[in-house]
């Protein structure tokens, strides 16, 4: 500071007194030309006075011993006289005064003082020439010896004068200008620099604590043998600054880390900065907050979820897995960004991926391979388990492509940690609500969809299959002489036989086909998309087949065999709606069971009339 002080204050004495010195020498070379011009004048005069005294005394031949004699005076190098062409006319041409350069000539015919200065290194001189007029002065007429008017040029005098003497003395008095400016500076700045010299350390202490201070590094600055109340005070006040912001900073920084669960690591970041951002973070966690709560379904959340890893925390590649060791199950629920980087084989068993096997945060960083199942040896994983319930967890494992990024992800995953701790009872929520919506259209005994499923989904299924164009074959089977079952072996065998059947009608249909307990041993199988009636018909034969096929152990060794009786109908060949075309199918069961059971009947409108109800 001290330094740049000097050199500005430096600077300006020598812009100042280049200027002075510009305008010193520039008026020395005006003054002297003036002081020449008049120097000549005065010649011109003395000579002028002379040539009238000798003309007058008419002694004219003893003109040029005159005229020497002027020119020897100090400093004339050459002194001459000029005659106009009227006084030439008058008294003849005298070769001698003639002009002698363009000067003369000039002079002559203008009637105007003349000159030019001729410089070089080590000389300088002025050349004039002073012309006469022919006027009346001081009683003197000179048209009473010349044949002019008044105002004409009667002739001039020339002369060549070495001025380098005038010269040199203003050259020595402008020389010491910058110096005696610079002089003045200089004794300016030592005493500037010595009644300021405290003022400028104090402010260079000031400038890097303040400077720590925007760092976050709020520090006092000690007082110096201060001469001045004033300095001291300011010291003091700052200090007083400088320590209630680091306490309460210090002091916001520590309630919102525990308000946020983070641990305090980075001690070299602003506590301010720091704090701004925790902020910032709340706010966008209570936001988040409150819109789950909002959120219709588990994928909602989990979408949410990703939407915040993306954008807030510029995760690119992520996925999400649930645990269900009711199940001993691990699911993949949602792949966000390039691909899948865990083995294909880890949804197989809980007990592969070793975030869920510890339960604790697995980092690839300290040592590469922490864990076996991640595929990609030139990428990096951060891998979370958060308990959902009793048996279920939520693994989430982060992948970046760099160690700087997975650096910059460890430095932030408290704060991603806090959205997922938010999202985790939400999810739960949702879990539960499903499965007490599936437990409410699941049969108990045999694990299909119960009547009210059949319900609830066909207000879709039916609106869906007609924009679709698409045929759904219904059977309705009834097992043969059920009751037989129960009464000579018990319901226990009666609900095996019927487990049994279940089994087999989930092996025989396709995934996208709904099965449906219907009431006691009555079954419906919705062909979702059949091409035909044939192919329908087809699929009922085939599940007669395998049951009257299968055995079922009953005790000691026995085996049990039964059959199912089928009826056929289709939608919308049949029916226009749902309850129509099972209202058909039971027809065409009832005309199976009659025409001696084990049996698939098709429905035919001609079967409604042979109906015997009673
Ligand atoms: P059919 O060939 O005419 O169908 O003869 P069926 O004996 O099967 O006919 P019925 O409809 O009279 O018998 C149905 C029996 O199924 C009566 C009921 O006790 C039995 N049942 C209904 N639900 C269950 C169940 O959940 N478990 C067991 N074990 N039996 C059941
Ligand atoms: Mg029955
Ligand atoms: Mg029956």
């Amino acid at each position: 500071m001290r330094k740049k002080f000097t050199f500005q204050f430096l600077l300006i004495g020598i812009i100042l007194a280049v200027i002075v010195t510009t305008l010193s020498l520039y008026n020395l070379r005006n003054t002297n030309l003036k002081s020449s011009i008049q120097h000549a004048q005065i010649i011109a005069k003395v000579v002028k006075s002379g040539l009238t005294s000798h003309m007058i005394n008419g002694n004219m031949n003893q003109v040029d011993t005159f005229i020497n004699s002027v020119a020897g005076m100090k400093n004339i190098e050459e002194l001459w006289l000029i005659r106009s062409e009227l006084v030439k006319k008058q008294f003849g041409k005298e070769e001698l005064r003639n002009p002698k350069d363009a000067i003369d000539k000039e002079a002559i015919k203008t009637g105007q003082l003349k000159y030019q200065i001729n410089e070089t290194f080590t000389k300088t001189s002025i050349r004039v020439t002073v012309p006469y007029i022919s006027t009346i002065e001081n009683g003197i007429d000179c048209n009473k010896c010349h044949n002019v008017q008044y105002g004409e040029t009667l002739g001039a005098v020339s002369l060549k004068m070495d001025i380098s003497d005038i010269k040199q003395i203003g050259l020595e008095i402008t020389y010491l200008i910058p110096f005696l400016i610079l002089l003045t500076i200089f004794l300016i700045i030592i005493l500037a620099r010595k009644n300021s010299e405290h003022y400028i350390l104090v402010l260079d202490k000031l400038a890097k604590s303040i400077k720590l201070a925007i760092a976050g590094r709020f520090k006092e600055i000690p007082h110096e043998s201060s001469k001045t109340n004033e300095v001291d005070a300011l010291i003091d006040d700052y200090n007083k600054l400088m320590s209630t912001f680091r306490d309460t900073s210090l002091d916001i920084e520590k309630r919102l880390q525990k308000f946020i669960g983070q641990k305090a690591n980075s001690s070299h970041i602003n506590p301010l900065e720091k704090s701004k951002d925790i902020i910032k973070n709340l706010s966008n966690l209570y936001q988040f907050k409150k819109e789950i709560e909002l959120d219709n379904s588990k994928s909602e959340i989990y979408d949410r979820l990703a939407q915040v890893f993306k954008n807030q925390f510029s995760i690119k590649n992520f996925a999400f897995f649930e645990i269900d060791y009711t199940k001993e199950k691990m699911s993949i629920i949602k792949i966000v960004g390039n691909a899948l980087y865990c083995k294909d084989n880890i949804t197989e068993d809980p007990e592969l991926c070793r975030c869920a096997r510890t339960k604790n945060d697995v980092v690839s960083v300290d040592y590469h391979a922490s864990c076996p199942y991640f595929k990609k040896d030139d990428k990096f994983h951060y891998c979370l388990n958060v308990e959902i319930s009793q048996n279920r967890y939520l693994i989430i494992n982060f992948v970046c492509d760099t160690k700087i990024q997975l650096e910059e992800l460890k430095d932030k995953i408290s704060f991603v940690k806090s959205y997922i701790n938010e999202a985790t009872p939400s999810i739960e929520v949702k879990i539960l609500m499903n499965a007490l919506q599936e437990s409410a259209f699941e049969d108990g005994l045999t694990g299909l969809y119960n009547r009210r499923f059949l319900d609830e989904h066909s207000k879709k299924l039916i609106p869906q299959t007609k924009r679709e164009n698409l045929n759904i074959g219904v059977l309705l089977l009834d097992m043969d002489h059920f009751k037989a079952v129960n009464d000579e072996y018990g319901h226990d065998i009666g609900d095996k036989v019927l487990k049994e059947l279940a089994r087999i009608l989930n092996e025989t249909v396709r995934e996208s086909d709904l099965i449906i307990r219907y009431g006691g041993e009555e079954f419906i199988v919705l062909l979702v998309g059949v091409n035909s009636e044939e192919d329908a018909l087809n699929v009922a034969k085939k599940i007669a087949k395998k049951v009257r096929e299968n055995e079922i152990d009953v005790y000691a060794g026995n085996k049990l065999k039964k059959t199912v009786s089928i009826g056929l109908s289709m939608f919308p060949q049949d029916s226009n709606s749902l309850e129509g075309v099972i209202k058909n199918a039971d027809i065409a069961l009832y005309e199976a069971k009659n025409s001696g059971r084990d049996k698939v009947v098709k429905f035919h409108e001609s079967q409604i009339t042979s109906v015997d109800l009673f």
